[in-house]
């Protein structure tokens, strides 16, 4: 679509408003000419204490007109944030002018928009106070609004209960039995690259020993563990336990609330591998059936059935983990609103205390992509996200962390549901930036958080390189420990 501007050049709220309300378009900067049916001119107007903005959105035949105007206070930066908030509420109300639906979360774009909840509840506002200002500022849904006052509560308690040296820690295994045809992460398959795995484990173990030293030094407390992927659990059980001796002998523990492993995978989980987890004092293990249909189990690629996820419960139940975690998609390929709720079903069936509702995004270099599948449309996901939200209710969970992705089937979410005392920290540690994450492994992210202060540094994305260059993780380290003034 092209864009064309008047009195301003605020390109990235521009640019994020139109990516998230008309999936598929790009910014042009380009004059309109006789022909073109898609574009969009924004003017904003501005005097001292007031300013103005007129959007006009003109989509294939559409056309959809609005003005929106607000007064501007406060210091230049306060009033950089009005302008923006202006053009983005009026570029959606121009979207609304041409007739278009409403959206979930209305102008909100971004990745955590239960971000301004937890901001304003900090700032003494009343819950209701705060669901006022997320549907009349932001146009979010009151079912949205909810979710966000909910998940926003849940961030500020988190975040009240860290001090300014907590941490947690992230170990990457970027290695999986098959390639998932929604995925886009840089995870290998084990077949393919077996050769891979046991110098992956023995520059991962010497980069968690650096890592626990330095943390050590810089006096951090670790507050929460994450080992994801990939698939952890690919790892034989052997190369497991190497992993996690490392990091128990290497950080002091006695402060973290929790060891998360995610076991994605039924097909990778044994009763030795969960045995190593449980010497080793993992708390929380996550089991992704993703479905619970075997034909969609088939068009995604996992090279397993609903009835491997049923046995691999049956061994995780009797290892008796505290917290169990299952992992669900609405919206895969070949999937119907009817197939999501059996699958929902099922899954509450097993009683666990964490189930995660993913919505499918559309992600670049996916098979889904790639290869064309067809997918559910927005009206059959929300009908899915529709019966999960209430279900989940019934049975006990409420929301305690959400964030979205872009391309997102219909502009959704993900949300992670619990029970009472089910909470993984980790999880909203993360989505809400509360404290810095060290990460180790290849693709690793470490984030390095203080107030409004972030700092970020990367590990080598693809296992080989991570292993040929531990300089890279080296220098990480030491930015880390930078950070933190050692
Ligand atoms: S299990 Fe996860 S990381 Fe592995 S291929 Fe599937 S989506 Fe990707």
């Amino acid at each position: 679509m092209k864009l064309i501007f008047h009195g301003h050049d605020e390109r990235y709220v521009v640019e994020q408003s139109l990516m998230a309300l008309f999936p598929g378009e790009l910014p042009v900067y380009e004059p309109v000419v006789p022909g073109d049916d898609a574009w969009a001119e924004i003017t904003c107007d501005e005097a001292s204490d007031h300013l103005a903005v007129t959007a006009g959105l003109f989509y294939h035949g559409a056309r959809g007109v609005y003005t929106y105007g607000m007064p501007l206070t406060g210091s230049a930066f306060d009033r950089e944030g009005q302008r923006r908030h202006a053009i983005g509420a009026c570029f959606y109300l121009a979207r609304r002018e041409m007739g278009l639906p409403d959206l979930p979360w209305g102008m909100l774009t971004g990745v955590r928009p239960d971000k301004p909840v937890t901001q304003a509840l900090a700032a003494g506002k009343t819950p209701q106070e705060v669901r006022s200002m997320l549907e009349t500022e932001y146009f979010v849904t009151p079912s949205r609004a909810s979710l966000a006052l909910e998940t926003g509560a849940a961030a500020l308690e988190a975040a009240r209960d860290l001090s300014a040296r907590d941490i947690a820690v992230y170990v990457g295994i970027p290695f999986c039995p098959t390639r998932c045809a929604y995925c886009s992460f840089v995870s290998q398959s084990v077949e393919k690259s077996f050769s891979l795995v046991p110098p992956y484990v023995d520059a991962l173990v010497a980069e968690i020993r650096a890592g626990g030293e330095m943390v050590r030094r810089c006096g951090l407390r670790v507050r929460a563990f994450y080992m994801g992927g990939g698939t952890p659990t690919t790892l034989t059980a052997p190369q497991l336990d190497r992993v996690l001796s490392a990091f128990c002998e290497s950080f002091d523990l006695s402060s973290c609330r929790e060891l998360t492993v995610e076991a994605g995978r039924p097909d990778t989980i044994t009763a030795e591998k969960l045995a190593v987890l449980r010497r080793h004092g993992v708390t929380r293990v996550s089991v992704n059936p993703q479905t619970m249909e075997d034909h969609v189990l088939r068009a995604i690629g996992r090279r397993h059935t609903a009835g491997d996820i049923e046995n691999a419960m049956e061994l995780v139940n009797r290892c008796g983990f505290r917290h169990v975690n299952m992992d669900l998609i609405a919206g895969l390929p070949e999937d119907t609103p009817e197939g999501f709720i059996r699958s929902l079903d099922r899954c509450l069936a097993f009683g666990t205390d964490n189930v995660t509702i993913h919505t499918l995004a559309l992600k670049k270099g996916s098979r889904i992509l790639l290869e064309g599948l067809s997918v559910p449309g927005p009206e059959d996901v929300a009908a899915m996200l529709d019966y999960a939200g209430p279900a989940l209710r019934e049975a006990g969970y409420a929301p305690y962390y959400l964030y979205r992705q872009k391309y997102m089937s219909g502009s959704f979410e993900n949300i992670g549901w619990s029970r009472s005392g089910g909470t993984c920290w980790y999880n909203i540690y993360i989505m809400s930036e509360l404290c810095s994450i060290l990460s180790f492994g290849a693709g690793g992210s470490t984030k390095m958080v203080d107030g409004g202060r972030i700092q970020r540094s990367f590990n080598p994305k693809y296992p080989k390189e991570y292993t040929e260059r531990p300089e890279k993780w080296r220098d990480n380290q030491a930015a880390f420990a930078a950070f933190y003034g050692s």
